[in-house]
């Protein structure tokens, strides 16, 4: 909160000047009469404040086991390797490699590993992030707190 006619800050008077009620300093005081000091704890200050907002973010991974699970599948199905391989249009040494854990799937391979082979290839990871926005209150006016009286 600031002086109305000279912008000063510190100690401020509500002052009766010139028919107008105003929020002046000690100085400008002097041009009219004071009514009231105001207290500074009413006073409103440009405020910011941290809002805090949660944020899923969901990361897809390989399953760990994809090995294990894609040869377990497979032999659950009667499929050879090779069968496997050729069913999902895929060379064959790619299915030994991945059956050895050799050989990690890309995501869009491990997708389509898993629902031909009905099997979760992918783990999904929820991580929150708490985002810490910085918000700053809308910027007060002075007309928001100088009530300018107009004496009758
Ligand atoms: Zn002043």
């Amino acid at each position: 909160m600031r002086c109305d006619m000279c912008s000063a800050s510190g100690e401020l008077y509500r002052t009766s000047i010139e028919e107008a009620e105003l929020v002046v300093c000690q100085k400008c005081s002097k041009f009219g009469k004071v009514i009231s000091k105001v207290k500074q704890h009413q006073e409103r200050k440009e405020k910011s404040f941290a809002a805090v907002s949660e944020k899923e973010e969901s990361i897809e991974i390989i399953s760990k086991n994809y090995a294990g699970n894609i040869k377990a599948a497979r032999e659950s199905l009667n499929l050879t390797q090779k069968e496997l391989a050729q069913k999902l249009n895929e060379k064959e040494s790619l299915i030994h490699q991945l059956e050895s854990s050799h050989y990690e799937p890309s995501l869009e391979l491990a997708k389509k590993l898993g629902s031909f082979l009905k099997i979760n290839m992918i783990e999904e990871y929820k991580e929150k992030h708490e985002n810490l926005q910085s918000k700053k209150a809308e910027a007060f006016t002075l007309g928001d707190f100088i009530k300018v009286k107009k004496k009758n």
